[in-house]
């Protein structure tokens, strides 16, 4: 089995996370897996400002090692290439579980690998937290609740999902990977966490990952039509990234078990979006309509009513606000592109 080379403990040290009030905080060793990717690096750079040691576990699918270049050479980070799906040995207090591709496009693309990370990647992760005793966060989605049938949805919904889909190796995956962790949960003790995420956007999503807030903003600085995909009246609710990290920390600190849903309830269709786009972008760009895609859920907005009370957590960057904060990212990276350095 791999072994982590830097930080590994004694199995049998107690998680040292949960610091008694009035005792000085000690630093946590925190695994973040898939890390390297999108949600997951913004939460590595929030856990490394406030001193913890974080290690990365990523096998690199969606993930990029530019994501995370700016932390190499600093000694409390540690990243590791490996996949989930195999077991993994290491001495940590906190796991934060969110390797498993996000997009669509990528998530079908080899769909009994994306319901094996699900099951297989998460079973191993919930056996290294109770080994060691250490608390696990799931990074769970709106997927659950499929093409819903309650709107807006709450955790209390159990959902409208096809089990037989083009999308249920996701959907289907992330419903397992939450049963897993509610058994381990009773069954073994293991503290578990669970986040529902809706729809999020922000700087180091993939140029070209197919979701519809990075293709319209790809597509509106390349000059291209942005393509909205059945009439466009179908709804998302998009949360700007810096406001999930803060959920998903604030989740993991509290004593609550979840699910509990992070997103913001800001409600928009495509077409919404598309002229939000425009105005932040470019005013001139057209639109152009594609077919849908199967399976598609008509619409999506969190009740983040208990995330609210419990937590006391919610998002703070509107979509008007969040967009332009993309956008410099997005236009570097283009132009890197365009100049032969992809990155
Ligand atoms: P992402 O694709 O950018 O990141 C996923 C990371 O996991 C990548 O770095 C990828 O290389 C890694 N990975 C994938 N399979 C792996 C495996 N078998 N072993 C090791 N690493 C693996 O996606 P993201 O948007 O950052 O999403 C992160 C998590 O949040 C995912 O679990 C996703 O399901 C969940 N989520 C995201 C959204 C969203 O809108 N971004 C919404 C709901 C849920
Ligand atoms: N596992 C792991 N790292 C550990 C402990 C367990 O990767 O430190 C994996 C282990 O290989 C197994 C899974 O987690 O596939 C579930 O472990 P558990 O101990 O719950 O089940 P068992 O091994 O008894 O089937
Ligand atoms: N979509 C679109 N144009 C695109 C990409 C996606 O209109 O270029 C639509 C898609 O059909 C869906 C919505 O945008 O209704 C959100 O799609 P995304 O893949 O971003 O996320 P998810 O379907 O997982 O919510």
């Amino acid at each position: 089995l791999p072994r982590s080379t830097g930080l590994g403990r004694l199995a049998t040290v107690p998680r040292t996370g949960r610091v008694p009030v009035g005792v000085a905080s000690r630093r946590q060793r925190i695994v973040v897996t898939g890390g390297a990717g999108f949600v997951g690096s913004h939460l590595v750079d929030k856990l490394i400002a406030r001193g913890d040691d974080v290690i990365v576990i990523d096998n690199f699918f969606t993930g990029r090692k530019n994501n995370l270049v700016h932390l190499f050479g600093n000694p409390r980070f540690e990243l590791i290439r490996h996949d989930v799906v195999e077991p993994i040995l290491l001495e940590v207090d906190e796991i934060y579980h969110l390797a498993c591709p996000a997009s669509p496009v990528h998530y079908k693309y080899n769909p009994v690998k994306t319901i094996m990370t699900n099951v297989m990647g998460t079973l191993n992760m919930l056996g290294l937290a109770k080994r060691i005793g250490a608390r696990f966060l799931l990074t769970s989605t709106s997927e659950v609740y499929g093409d819903p049938l309650e709107h807006p949805q709450k955790e209390t919904y159990w959902g409208n999902v096809n089990p037989i889909g083009e999308r249920s190796c996701y959907d289907e995956g992330k419903r397992t990977a939450e049963t897993l962790a509610m058994d381990y949960h009773r069954g073994a003790g293991v503290e578990v966490r669970i986040a529902r995420i809706f729809n999020t956007y922000g700087p180091r999503m993939c140029l070209d990952d197919g979701r519809v807030v990075s293709n319209f903003v790809a597509q509106a600085i390349r000059k291209q039509p942005l393509t909205v995909y059945g009439d466009g009246k179908q709804t998302r609710s998009f949360q700007y990234v810096s406001d999930l990290v803060n959920g998903l920390v604030a989740l993991m600190e509290s004593e609550h078990v979840g699910p509990f849903n992070l997103g913001n309830p800001g409600e928009f269709t495509m077409l919404e979006l598309a002229e939000v786009v425009k105005e932040t972008i470019d005013s001139s760009a057209t639109i152009e309509y594609r077919p849908n895609t199967a399976d598609d859920p008509h619409m999506r907005k969190p009740d983040i009513q208990k995330a609210k009370e419990l937590l006391n957590w919610e998002p703070k960057v509107p979509l008007r606000e969040g967009l332009p904060l993309m956008v410099n990212d997005f236009r570097n990276r283009i132009l890197n592109e365009d100049e032969g350095k992809g990155m």
